[in-house]
């Protein structure tokens, strides 16, 4: 199965580090037993499941709240039970300058085409992944956590996937 992946960030990502507008609402929700103040848009869990539904992607949790994700974040936004990328469980040591999710991604992508919106990632993440044997095609969405995602990143995410039908590999 080659279908692409959407992965998700939650903090800086969905949940931006300042409050960009009315539309977010305050949140505390317990992530490995710790409580935490959450921003979260109620918006967007349906603009996600519409990327993914026009695209053909599966969206996969890409977070170190793991499958607390699923259980504290997802609900809130109206998403269903997505798959969990286990970032902190990788034994691969975190590559220099790279974000410490990332050798987790590249196990995880297996060949198949992602996008990913993070607030952490550099050319660091993008050289690394690019030598990465498991990595074919895929794009780093960075996100600004101060304000979080926008529609704009919403619209590349749907341009790039949109090209994968394009091309075949
Ligand atoms: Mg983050």
């Amino acid at each position: 199965m080659n279908r692409p992946l959407i992965l998700l960030d939650v903090d800086g990502v969905l949940n931006p580090f300042r409050r960009p507008g009315e539309d977010w609402q305050h949140h505390n929700l317990t992530c490995d037993g710790m409580a935490f103040d959450l921003w979260l848009n109620p918006a967007h869990g349906p603009k996600l499941l519409e990327l993914a539904e026009t695209t053909g992607a599966e969206l996969t949790w890409a977070t170190t709240w793991e499958h607390d994700a699923n259980r504290a974040v997802g609900p809130i936004l109206g998403l269903p039970e997505l798959p969990v990328i286990e970032v902190t469980k990788t034994k691969t040591l975190t590559p220099p300058g790279c974000c410490r999710k990332t050798p987790a991604v590249a196990e995880h992508v297996a060949g198949r085409p992602f996008i990913w919106f993070d607030d952490d990632l550099s050319r660091h993440d993008r050289l690394w992944l690019n030598q990465h044997p498991n990595v074919n095609r895929f794009r780093l969405i960075h996100i600004g956590a101060s304000t979080g995602i926008k529609d704009a990143h919403f619209r590349q995410a749907t341009d790039w996937l949109a090209t994968l039908g394009e091309a075949s590999p």
